[in-house]
């Protein structure tokens, strides 16, 4: 690290801004808007702060004369943008003098860099490469921004509003620590992050006695379950606020179907329980798991139940709240992305479509007395795409219900295994070839996706690439 990130105070001094053209401009923009006075040297003697607001305009000092020789006194760095060799000479000087100098792209010049930033109020974070990249420190900047929940930056001046009081209330610090540990990771926290700033108001001032408060039990009665759906594989699929689930947990409690990949992106220090049960091995069982979670939350942790998918779909995330939502812990639910759609969406097959899909079922059959539940006779309308989950050992009685129910053999279906994973496999063909389909596939979870649909698919059309659709569905019907 060449490079310490360090905070200026921008009410101490103008800034000296030496330069021409869009860029000095550029930098004009993003020092008025954080608030500084700028003493700007233009070198080619064209000040041009068009597209400022009247107050940033006003808090700009259009110099003359040669910035070589400038009065420096209480000024607090230097800029130089499109200065040309004037930015070199002007880097000596600050140097000799002590004041920090940047010269835009110009590292050797340069005594300090700007960082990207994600700016939300009172938080600001900044980004560095070392200014070996800001192309890279931009794509940094796009993770944190969407990271950090909205408005924490209302937080910090929440929090700042009450440090004062707090402060002469709990003189001891360690105390005071953890009392506003307790209120930016607790309900009020929540609060204000949700933009119910006067309610999270009104719970502080309820504190009658923070030493009290500060020094309960690690989170207290806070704890929580956050029933999180980590989608099929690719970690990218997340949600926002999945991620910050997971960056935020105590402890995960996961399921066997959720990939390395997504366990990687659990906060390092929480704590990872396996809950699942891998495929013809029991697994802990349902109520086990409810206490589980239900005890940890008691234990006043933020806990998170990570599953495969969405946690509603074939998932029994229902049965898990309803037991959490009995036993009164505070539960939220992060929806993910179902197998069925990532399937989807890496296979190109459009679930619906105009006119020859109206309806899209999704089904289970995972064992044969499953698929023997199935009324196969509401699955009869060729408009209707069916999605299969667990389906594969009961694949050839899902045949023989969707041929009893008269659809036709010809029907397209398409088998995809680990979907959105590197190792994801597809099989497609029709409905009477579906257990040999299932066959070639080998390991991993797999979907069926049963109906015309699939003859849109990026497999099917690798197969057939000669016909045009309306032949494909043509000999399909
Ligand atoms: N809640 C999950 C489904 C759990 S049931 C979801 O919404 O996706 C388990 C079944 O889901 C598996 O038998 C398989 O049919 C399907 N499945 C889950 N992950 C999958 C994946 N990555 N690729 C293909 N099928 C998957």
């Amino acid at each position: 690290m060449r490079f310490l990130p360090v905070f200026l105070d921008l009410q101490a001094g103008p800034v000296l801004l030496v330069g021409a053209g869009e860029l000095a401009r550029a930098k004009l923009r993003v020092l008025s808007a954080a608030g500084a006075r700028v003493r700007w040297y233009a070198t080619d003697g064209h000040h041009d702060i068009s597209g400022l607001g009247p107050v940033e305009a006003a808090r700009v000092e259009r110099a003359a004369g040669d910035p070589l020789t400038a009065e420096l006194d209480g000024v607090i760095a230097i800029l130089c943008a499109g200065a040309g060799d004037v930015g070199v000479a002007m880097s000596v000087r600050a140097r000799s003098v002590g004041l920090p100098v940047n010269v835009m792209d110009d590292l050797v010049h340069s005594t300090f860099i700007f960082p990207a930033i994600v700016d939300r109020g009172d938080v600001v974070v900044a980004i560095g490469t070392g200014g070996t990249s800001p192309v890279l420190a931009r794509r940094v900047r796009e993770r944190i921004e969407a990271l950090l929940p909205a408005r924490i930056g209302d937080l910090a001046g929440f929090v700042g509003r009450f440090r004062a009081s707090i402060a002469a209330r709990l003189p001891e610090m360690p105390l005071r620590r953890r009392f506003w540990e307790r209120v930016v990771d607790g309900p009020i926290g929540a609060l204000v992050l949700s933009g119910r700033e006067q309610d999270a108001e009104a719970a502080l001032n309820q504190i009658d006695d923070p030493a009290a408060f500060a020094a309960a039990r690690k989170g207290g009665a806070d704890g929580s379950v956050t029933l999180v759906g980590a989608g099929p594989g690719d970690p990218d699929l997340l949600t926002i606020k999945a991620l910050r689930a997971l960056q935020d947990a105590d402890v995960v409690f996961y399921d066997e179907l959720v990939s390395p990949e997504i366990l990687d992106r659990i906060r390092r220090d929480a704590a990872r329980v396996p809950v699942g049960r891998r495929v013809g091995q029991p697994g802990i069982g349902q109520q086990a798991i409810n206490r589980l979670l239900i005890e940890a939350a008691r234990q006043g942790q933020r806990v998170v139940r990570l599953k495969g998918g969405d946690g509603f779909v074939f998932g029994r995330g229902g049965e898990e709240i309803d037991a959490l939502r009995d036993a009164g812990i505070a539960c939220s639910v992060v929806p993910g992305i179902t197998a069925g759609v990532g399937a989807a969406a890496q296979f190109e097959v459009p679930l619906t479509y105009r006119r020859e899909a109206l309806r899209i079922t999704f089904l289970t059959a995972h064992k044969a007395e499953d698929a023997g539940n199935v009324d196969w006779s509401t699955l009869t309308d060729t408009r209707m795409t069916v999605v299969v989950y667990m389906g594969m050992t009961a694949a050839p009685s899902v045949r023989a219900g969707l041929l009893a129910a008269g659809r036709s053999p010809q029907t397209p279906v398409g088998v995809f295994s680990k979907v959105t994973r590197v190792d994801a496999r597809s099989a497609v063909g029709t409905l009477d070839q579906l257990p040999e389909l299932v066959a070639t596939i080998d390991g991993g979870p797999a979907i069926l996706i049963i109906g015309d649909v699939v003859a849109h698919s990026a497999p099917w059309r690798q197969r057939h690439p000669s016909q045009t659709i309306s032949q494909l569905l043509e000999t399909a019907q």
